[in-house]
């Protein structure tokens, strides 16, 4: 006999085509953090959203439209690609290749007018050959190395650098960059104030060279709240945009309510009652210690829901926490509801963001997978369609 509860539909559901397995991006939310920042850093200081990655996952393209609305003075990404598929949706804005470019990209970045960031004397070259060969001076954007250890010029360097960057006429340095390996982090505060000092020494040498750069950027999302002096006149957020700030941001009383802009949904596409003592999934580490009513959600760790959060994550159903039970696969998990009333067939479930009166927070599943906020959205993979929050847009 099957039991009432598994037959019972739910009439709250959507209409909606497909899989019911979805991202919600709110666009109102990134565009309050966006202003956020603005409100932090006043008029005087450029904002250059950070949009690599996809935006963080959240779709580079929506968010980069809407933060150019909202007044967004340059945008970042990370490889030239990234870039042109900006550009080829319409963004005018100036936009920074934060990792440079590949052999063979100096020509498309001239041509989509992306400004590279450069950190090596060869790639300096090339670009100026490129840039002569289409008779233009282009600007380029140098980051210093001062304490990353990653890209970027050694700041004990930089002085033979600008004067090697002297001999290439066609290009021209725009900007001076660096970015920060631990400004998150309060006990370092020491290191960042160093890697301030060692930037002001870089930047002197460069102008000593000759460089007229219009730009100075270090501050990524926890400089810019906890380094004010890091705003030099340009700023790099990413994070905060995107409402990722618990486990970012230092520790701080007066910050800004910054709002999740992601959502993740599914639905419940089959319920079951299983019996006292039976085991539930993949390597049946799950073992129910009472008649258990389970819902199964066609999402898994291929969606970017991570096999880490077997056993220890949890969804929203029906106004309650239902806890994932057994091994998150790669396209289904399962939730127990045994304590949801009314749950039915077709209920929508909310993973990851606020429902009602609950919510998942992205740094609480970040915490629990025992990672970083950012690695949660950014591995929320294509195959999870990205819905955009106001529809009329
Ligand atoms: C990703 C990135 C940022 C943005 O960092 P958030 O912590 O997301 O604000 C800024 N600058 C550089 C060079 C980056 O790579």
């Amino acid at each position: 006999m099957l039991h009432p509860e598994i037959m019972k539909v739910s009439s709250g559901v959507s209409s909606y085509a497909g899989r019911p397995t979805w991202a919600e991006i709110d666009l109102d939310a990134l565009a309050a953090n966006f202003q956020a920042v603005r409100r932090q850093v006043g008029s005087g200081v450029k904002v250059a959203a950070v949009v690599k990655a996809n935006a963080y996952g959240h779709g580079a393209v929506r968010c980069a439209e809407r933060l150019a609305a909202e007044g967004a003075d340059w945008f970042s990404v990370a490889l030239p690609e990234e870039g042109i598929a900006l550009r080829q949706a319409k963004i005018t804005e100036p936009i920074l290749c934060l990792g440079g470019f590949w052999e063979g990209q100096a020509e498309a970045c001239l041509q989509y007018k992306l400004v590279p960031v450069i950190y090596r004397i060869d790639m300096a070259e090339a670009y100026h050959l490129a840039a002569q060969a289409a008779g233009v001076v282009a600007d380029v954007h140098i980051k210093i190395d001062t304490g990353m250890g990653r890209l970027g010029v050694r700041s004990d360097n930089v002085d033979e650098f600008a004067a090697r960057l002297r001999s290439f006429k066609n290009i021209r340095v725009d900007g001076v960059m660096t970015h920060f390996a631990a400004a998150d982090a309060p006990d370092q505060d020491c290191f960042t104030n160093e890697q301030v000092a060692r930037f002001q020494e870089a930047l002197n040498h460069i102008r000593a060279r000759g460089h007229n750069p219009t730009y100075e950027d270090m501050a990524n999302s926890p400089a810019i709240y906890a380094h004010p002096k890091a705003r030099a006149n340009m700023v790099r957020p990413g994070g905060v945009l995107y409402g990722l700030w618990r486990d970012v941001l230092q520790p701080q009383s007066n910050l800004p309510e910054f709002s999740l802009v992601m959502r993740l949904r599914s639905c419940i596409t089959l319920l079951k009652w299983v019996h006292r003592g039976e085991t539930l999934g993949y390597g049946c580490t799950f073992e129910a210690a009472r008649e258990t009513l389970v819902a199964t959600l066609p999402i898994g760790y291929h969606d970017g829901y991570m096999r880490a959060l077997s056993n220890r994550g949890r969804a929203i159903v029906r106004g309650r926490y239902a806890p994932v039970v057994g091994r998150v696969s790669m396209d289904l998990t399962l939730v127990d509801v045994t304590d949801v009333p009314d749950v039915a067939l077709g209920d929508p479930v909310t993973l990851m963001g606020t429902d009602g009166e609950l919510s998942i927070s992205v740094e609480d599943v970040a915490k629990t997978a025992g990672t970083l906020s950012y690695e949660v959205t950014c591995g929320i993979s294509e195959r999870v369609p990205r819905r955009y929050l106001p529809e009329a847009q």
